[in-house]
């Protein structure tokens, strides 16, 4: 599938953009959806809000129009809103749910409809969280965003493995990005504490196992979580 059209939705930054860069590297047609700011120089950038429907709809178009229907989608777009639940407001649930868990069903929706119409089969890769499997101190919400990923990932592969569409989840550990750029050095002394590798994560570690996930060499692989985590939430 080299030359394949790719999707990845929140690539601006982070682990998104390193995704994007890798898949482009090895020859694929990679288009990123930004939300704010200027897009990344040297890939096709739409922007789009994921909380917003009509934006999915316009960008999904637009990369169709660029690069034809997206033979592989990478669900990227994610938020945190840290807070314990007695502080958390309606509003730090909404947002992060609406973000990470209903962006990704307006995404599948969208990315599913043309690559059914387009006969060829497909690669859904969600970006979810070790977080989803152990759980975390102030982050119920998010928490609860990346564990229904990995449910709604799940029946998806039930639903569109018949015509050829795989659809995995890849569940990183701490790494660095912007995210996890805020945590002061105490909590980051923390969490590596309690990590097996004793560090955080590379974006571009993260990036291979998503890069695979997506290849021809996973086309036996569905319904998975890929865990690149330092160990953190082995057993899980
Ligand atoms: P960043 O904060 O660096 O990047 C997040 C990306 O998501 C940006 O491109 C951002 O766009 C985009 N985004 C956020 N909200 C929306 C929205 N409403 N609509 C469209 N795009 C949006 O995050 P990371 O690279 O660290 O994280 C990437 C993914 O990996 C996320 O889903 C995150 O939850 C997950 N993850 C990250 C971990 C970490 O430790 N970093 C660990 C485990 C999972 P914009 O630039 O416009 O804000």
């Amino acid at each position: 599938m080299s030359g394949r059209s790719v999707l990845v939705v929140g690539g601006s930054r982070g682990i998104g953009l390193e995704v994007a860069r890798q898949m482009a590297e090895e020859g694929d047609r990679v288009a990123i959806t930004y939300r704010s700011g200027e897009p990344p120089f040297g890939l096709f950038a739409v922007r789009c809000d994921v909380t917003v429907p009509d934006d999915v709809e316009r960008a999904f178009a637009a990369v169709e129009a660029e690069q034809g229907p997206a033979d592989v989608v990478i669900i990227n777009a994610g938020v945190t809103r840290d807070c314990l639940l007695l502080r958390m407001a309606e509003e730090d649930w909404a947002a992060t749910l609406e973000t990470n868990l209903t962006g990704a069903y307006r995404c599948a929706k969208r990315a599913v409809r043309a690559m059914l119409r387009a006969r060829r089969g497909g690669r859904l890769v969600f970006i979810s969280s070790a977080v989803a499997m152990v759980g975390e101190a102030g982050q119920s919400n998010y928490a609860a965003s990346k564990a229904g990923l990995i449910g709604f990932a799940r029946s998806l592969a039930r639903e569109y493995g018949g015509k050829g569409i795989t659809s995995n989840v890849v569940a990183p550990g701490l790494t660095e990005t912007d995210m996890t750029a805020v945590l002061g050095k105490e909590r980051l002394d923390h969490i590596i504490a309690q990590v097996p590798l004793r560090r955080i994560a590379q974006p571009r570690e993260i990036a291979s196992a998503v890069r695979f996930v997506a290849s021809d060499d996973a086309a036996y692989i569905t319904g998975a979580v890929i865990p690149v985590d330092g160990g953190v939430a082995m057993g899980h």
